[in-house]
Protein backbone atom coordinates (compact mmCIF):
# COMPACT_ATOMS: atom_id res chain seq x y z
CA UNK A 1 0.00 0.00 0.00
CA UNK A 2 1.04 3.19 -1.06
CA UNK A 3 -0.12 6.62 0.53
CA UNK A 4 0.06 10.07 -1.71
CA UNK A 5 -0.37 12.95 0.69
CA UNK A 6 -0.90 16.17 -1.32
CA UNK A 7 0.82 19.45 0.63
CA UNK A 8 -1.26 22.68 0.01
CA UNK A 9 -4.57 22.52 1.45
CA UNK A 10 -3.85 19.43 2.63
CA UNK A 11 -0.84 18.26 4.99
CA UNK A 12 -0.84 22.27 5.21
CA UNK A 13 -3.98 23.28 5.48
CA UNK A 14 -3.10 26.53 3.99
CA UNK A 15 -1.67 27.33 0.43
CA UNK A 16 1.53 28.10 1.39
CA UNK A 17 2.36 29.25 -2.27
CA UNK A 18 -0.41 31.79 -2.26
CA UNK A 19 0.79 32.97 1.27
CA UNK A 20 4.80 33.25 0.36
CA UNK A 21 3.20 35.35 -2.34
CA UNK A 22 0.97 37.67 -0.08
CA UNK A 23 4.15 37.76 2.10
CA UNK A 24 7.10 38.09 -0.24
CA UNK A 25 6.09 39.03 -3.71
CA UNK A 26 5.67 41.98 -6.02
CA UNK A 27 1.89 43.06 -6.16
CA UNK A 28 2.31 41.68 -9.85
CA UNK A 29 1.86 38.65 -8.89
CA UNK A 30 -2.08 39.12 -8.74
CA UNK A 31 -1.89 40.35 -12.59
CA UNK A 32 -0.36 37.21 -13.11
CA UNK A 33 -2.67 35.13 -11.50
CA UNK A 34 -6.08 36.65 -13.18
CA UNK A 35 -4.08 35.94 -16.42
CA UNK A 36 -4.03 32.25 -15.57
CA UNK A 37 -7.60 32.14 -14.40
CA UNK A 38 -8.55 33.67 -17.54
CA UNK A 39 -6.37 31.16 -19.64
CA UNK A 40 -4.20 33.94 -21.08
CA UNK A 41 -0.82 32.14 -19.69
CA UNK A 42 -0.85 28.30 -18.85
CA UNK A 43 -0.23 27.18 -14.83
CA UNK A 44 3.19 26.99 -15.14
CA UNK A 45 3.95 29.98 -16.92
CA UNK A 46 1.85 31.40 -14.19
CA UNK A 47 3.47 29.91 -11.51
CA UNK A 48 7.14 30.35 -12.82
CA UNK A 49 6.43 34.03 -13.41
CA UNK A 50 5.06 34.27 -9.74
CA UNK A 51 7.86 32.51 -8.19
CA UNK A 52 10.21 34.65 -9.86
CA UNK A 53 8.73 38.01 -8.55
CA UNK A 54 9.18 36.60 -4.73
CA UNK A 55 12.34 38.71 -2.99
CA UNK A 56 13.54 36.39 -0.08
CA UNK A 57 16.57 35.14 1.06
CA UNK A 58 17.04 32.02 1.92
CA UNK A 59 17.08 32.70 5.71
CA UNK A 60 13.67 34.48 5.35
CA UNK A 61 12.51 31.33 3.40
CA UNK A 62 13.25 29.24 5.93
CA UNK A 63 12.15 30.91 8.60
CA UNK A 64 8.32 31.43 6.74
CA UNK A 65 8.07 27.50 5.82
CA UNK A 66 9.40 26.30 8.91
CA UNK A 67 6.49 28.81 10.67
CA UNK A 68 3.99 26.91 8.42
CA UNK A 69 1.23 24.77 10.68
CA UNK A 70 0.90 21.53 9.12
CA UNK A 71 -2.38 19.43 10.04
CA UNK A 72 -1.73 18.33 13.92
CA UNK A 73 -2.96 15.01 13.22
CA UNK A 74 -0.63 13.97 10.23
CA UNK A 75 1.98 12.72 12.80
CA UNK A 76 -0.11 10.37 14.35
CA UNK A 77 -1.54 9.38 10.63
CA UNK A 78 2.27 8.84 10.02
CA UNK A 79 3.25 6.47 13.10
CA UNK A 80 0.47 4.26 12.30
CA UNK A 81 0.93 3.77 8.57
CA UNK A 82 4.35 3.48 8.36
CA UNK A 83 4.39 -0.40 9.98
CA UNK A 84 2.53 -1.27 6.59
CA UNK A 85 2.30 0.88 4.09
CA UNK A 86 4.94 3.34 2.39
CA UNK A 87 4.19 7.12 1.96
CA UNK A 88 5.13 10.21 -0.08
CA UNK A 89 4.65 13.97 -0.42
CA UNK A 90 3.62 14.92 -3.92
CA UNK A 91 2.66 18.32 -4.17
CA UNK A 92 2.26 21.17 -6.97
CA UNK A 93 4.24 23.35 -5.07
CA UNK A 94 7.61 23.99 -3.89
CA UNK A 95 10.14 21.51 -3.19
CA UNK A 96 12.45 23.92 -0.86
CA UNK A 97 9.77 24.78 0.80
CA UNK A 98 7.89 21.97 1.84
CA UNK A 99 10.92 20.13 3.14
CA UNK A 100 11.74 23.26 5.18
CA UNK A 101 7.73 22.71 6.47
CA UNK A 102 8.53 19.10 7.54
CA UNK A 103 11.59 19.94 8.93
CA UNK A 104 10.26 22.80 11.36
CA UNK A 105 7.93 19.96 12.47
CA UNK A 106 9.98 16.94 13.03
CA UNK A 107 8.70 15.02 9.97
CA UNK A 108 10.69 12.39 8.42
CA UNK A 109 11.43 9.29 6.94
CA UNK A 110 9.00 9.36 3.64
CA UNK A 111 10.14 11.07 0.17
CA UNK A 112 9.24 14.49 -1.18
CA UNK A 113 8.06 15.30 -4.90
CA UNK A 114 7.13 18.73 -6.29
CA UNK A 115 8.54 21.66 -8.30
CA UNK A 116 12.09 22.38 -7.99
CA UNK A 117 12.71 25.72 -6.04
CA UNK A 118 16.01 26.98 -7.03
CA UNK A 119 18.26 30.64 -5.66
CA UNK A 120 19.49 32.01 -9.31
CA UNK A 121 20.54 35.26 -6.60
CA UNK A 122 20.85 35.45 -2.78
CA UNK A 123 16.88 37.06 -3.09
CA UNK A 124 15.72 35.69 -6.41
CA UNK A 125 14.38 32.62 -7.28
CA UNK A 126 13.71 30.10 -10.33
CA UNK A 127 10.94 27.44 -10.44
CA UNK A 128 11.25 24.31 -12.85
CA UNK A 129 10.01 21.10 -13.35
CA UNK A 130 11.45 18.01 -12.80
CA UNK A 131 8.29 15.75 -12.51
CA UNK A 132 6.74 17.67 -15.46
CA UNK A 133 4.73 14.88 -17.46
CA UNK A 134 3.58 15.96 -20.94
CA UNK A 135 1.38 13.06 -21.23
CA UNK A 136 -0.99 14.66 -18.29
CA UNK A 137 -3.71 15.83 -19.06
CA UNK A 138 -3.40 17.71 -15.88
CA UNK A 139 -1.02 20.29 -17.20
CA UNK A 140 0.44 20.55 -13.58
CA UNK A 141 4.11 21.19 -12.78
CA UNK A 142 3.90 17.37 -11.06
CA UNK A 143 2.40 14.97 -12.74
CA UNK A 144 1.13 12.73 -9.29
CA UNK A 145 -0.47 9.98 -11.38
CA UNK A 146 2.98 9.18 -12.84
CA UNK A 147 5.01 9.23 -9.02
CA UNK A 148 1.99 7.25 -7.77
CA UNK A 149 2.41 4.20 -10.18
CA UNK A 150 6.53 4.27 -9.55
CA UNK A 151 6.18 4.40 -5.90
CA UNK A 152 3.08 1.65 -6.10
CA UNK A 153 5.97 -0.64 -7.84
CA UNK A 154 8.47 -0.21 -5.28
CA UNK A 155 6.16 -0.65 -2.41
CA UNK A 156 2.96 -2.34 -3.92
CA UNK A 157 -0.52 -1.18 -4.08
CA UNK A 158 -3.16 -0.31 -3.42
CA UNK A 159 -2.63 3.28 -4.50
CA UNK A 160 -4.13 5.81 -1.72
CA UNK A 161 -4.53 9.91 -2.98
CA UNK A 162 -5.51 12.04 0.29
CA UNK A 163 -5.68 15.48 -1.62
CA UNK A 164 -8.23 18.24 -1.56
CA UNK A 165 -7.61 20.08 -5.50
CA UNK A 166 -6.88 20.97 -9.04
CA UNK A 167 -3.40 19.10 -8.77
CA UNK A 168 -4.51 15.73 -7.63
CA UNK A 169 -7.29 15.58 -10.38
CA UNK A 170 -5.14 13.62 -12.48
CA UNK A 171 -4.26 10.82 -9.68
CA UNK A 172 -8.08 10.67 -8.51
CA UNK A 173 -9.00 9.38 -12.14
CA UNK A 174 -6.28 6.68 -11.32
CA UNK A 175 -6.14 5.58 -7.60
CA UNK A 176 -7.72 2.89 -5.80
CA UNK A 177 -8.82 4.55 -3.07
CA UNK A 178 -9.36 8.58 -2.52
CA UNK A 179 -9.54 10.64 0.18
CA UNK A 180 -11.04 14.45 -0.67
CA UNK A 181 -11.88 17.10 0.65
CA UNK A 182 -12.21 21.20 -0.53
CA UNK A 183 -12.91 20.90 -4.69
CA UNK A 184 -11.10 17.69 -5.01
CA UNK A 185 -15.00 16.48 -3.54
CA UNK A 186 -16.48 18.35 -6.47
CA UNK A 187 -14.18 16.83 -8.82
CA UNK A 188 -14.98 13.28 -8.19
CA UNK A 189 -18.44 13.67 -7.53
CA UNK A 190 -18.22 14.94 -11.30
CA UNK A 191 -16.26 12.33 -12.51
CA UNK A 192 -17.98 9.72 -10.51
CA UNK A 193 -15.02 8.73 -8.55
CA UNK A 194 -15.97 6.92 -5.33
CA UNK A 195 -14.12 8.59 -2.50
CA UNK A 196 -14.03 9.25 1.22
CA UNK A 197 -14.42 12.91 2.40
CA UNK A 198 -12.24 14.14 4.89
CA UNK A 199 -11.32 16.74 6.95
CA UNK A 200 -7.84 16.45 8.44
CA UNK A 201 -5.59 13.39 8.86
CA UNK A 202 -7.74 12.50 12.28
CA UNK A 203 -10.28 11.62 10.18
CA UNK A 204 -8.59 9.51 7.81
CA UNK A 205 -6.42 7.58 10.36
CA UNK A 206 -9.93 6.60 12.33
CA UNK A 207 -10.72 5.28 8.61
CA UNK A 208 -7.56 3.31 7.99
CA UNK A 209 -7.51 1.90 11.50
CA UNK A 210 -10.81 -0.30 10.90
CA UNK A 211 -9.16 -1.50 7.01
CA UNK A 212 -8.56 -5.23 7.24
CA UNK A 213 -5.06 -5.04 5.88
CA UNK A 214 -3.91 -7.38 3.53
CA UNK A 215 -7.15 -7.50 1.67
CA UNK A 216 -8.08 -6.85 -1.64
CA UNK A 217 -9.14 -3.31 -2.04
CA UNK A 218 -12.74 -4.17 -2.91
CA UNK A 219 -13.22 -5.06 0.68
CA UNK A 220 -12.45 -1.91 1.83
CA UNK A 221 -12.94 0.61 -0.79
MG1 LIG B 1 -3.67 20.90 -2.57
ZN1 LIG C 1 -0.70 13.03 -14.32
Amino acid sequence: MIFIIDFDGTLSPEDTVDKLLEHHADPLWQELESDWLGGRISALECMREQVALVRADRIALGKFFQDIRLDPHFSAFWQYVREFAGLAVVSDGLDYGIKAALRGAGLSGFPVFANQLDFVAPDRLSLSFPYQNADCRSGNGVCKCAIARQMAVQHGGPIVLIGDGKSDACLAGIADIVFAKSSLIKHCEDQGISHIAFEDFSDVLSIVKTWPLDLPRAAIA
